[in-house]
């Protein structure tokens, strides 16, 4: 924590696009390929309802939790794998070229350690010296969620928490939950893979370069 600037990332659907799920989704579901028909059917209704929206934080934590009791280290791994796989050269080049002048740190309401094992396969783990969201822990087996950001109102107090250290902060986010944050920043960035419009107030970005690019313009001016 050296530079007087720092960009702050949402996770899912920033720094990766939904094709067509999330992490978390995505894990579900590989998770249920490993059990009978019924827990199949489980996740695939825990998805969907997921997709439309029926949930609010705390009730999917709950839910999450049981659909990934028995996940194993490896599968979150794959997982992780999959979803680094969508990136581009480019991609990878642009987020590397912002540390150049900025630290980085994910804020998300996604898991930890999907983040970070989606970092360590890009060759991006040291990069962002920050990643805070939901832990899955293991204790006997079992896995278990330790929540460390909760709600979008945590993203915002997590990002205000490091105006301590920063002079500038850019945040760059896809969705309703990092709305709060991006408000927040000093620059407060839409990154929606593909998206022609914006269905939020704020400048909106089609592609991770796009993205970094402007953020980078903004701090070194
Ligand atoms: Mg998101």
């Amino acid at each position: 924590m050296a530079k007087p600037n720092l960009v702050v990332f949402d996770f899912d659907g920033t720094l990766y696009p939904f094709r067509p799920y999330d992490s978390e989704q995505t894990l579900v579901l590989s998770h249920a390929k490993t059990k009978g028909p019924l827990f199949r059917l489980r996740a695939r209704l825990f998805v969907r309802a997921d997709q439309r929206g029926a949930f609010n934080n705390p009730q999917f934590y709950k839910r999450y939790e049981k659909m990934i009791r028995d996940v194993d280290p490896v599968l979150l791994e794959k997982t992780a794998g999959d979803l680094a796989a969508l990136l581009g050269k480019e991609d990878v080049q642009a987020i590397r070229d912002l540390t150049e002048i900025a630290d980085l740190a994910i804020l998300s309401l996604g898991t930890e350690n999907l983040a970070e094992l989606f970092l360590e396969e890009l060759g991006l783990r040291d990069e962002f010296f920050l990643i805070k969201a939901k832990r899955i822990h293991w204790k006997k087996n079992k896995a278990y969620l330790q929540v460390n950001i909760g709600e979008a109102e945590g993203k915002r107090a997590n990002l205000e928490a490091l105006r301590e250290t920063y002079e500038n902060i850019v945040a760059i986010g896809d969705g309703p939950t990092d709305i709060p944050m991006l408000r927040a920043a000093d620059l407060g960035l839409l990154l929606i893979w593909g998206a022609e419009s914006s269905p939020h107030p704020f400048e909106l970005h089609a592609s991770l370069p796009s993205a970094c690019e402007r953020a980078k313009e903004f701090l070194t001016s």
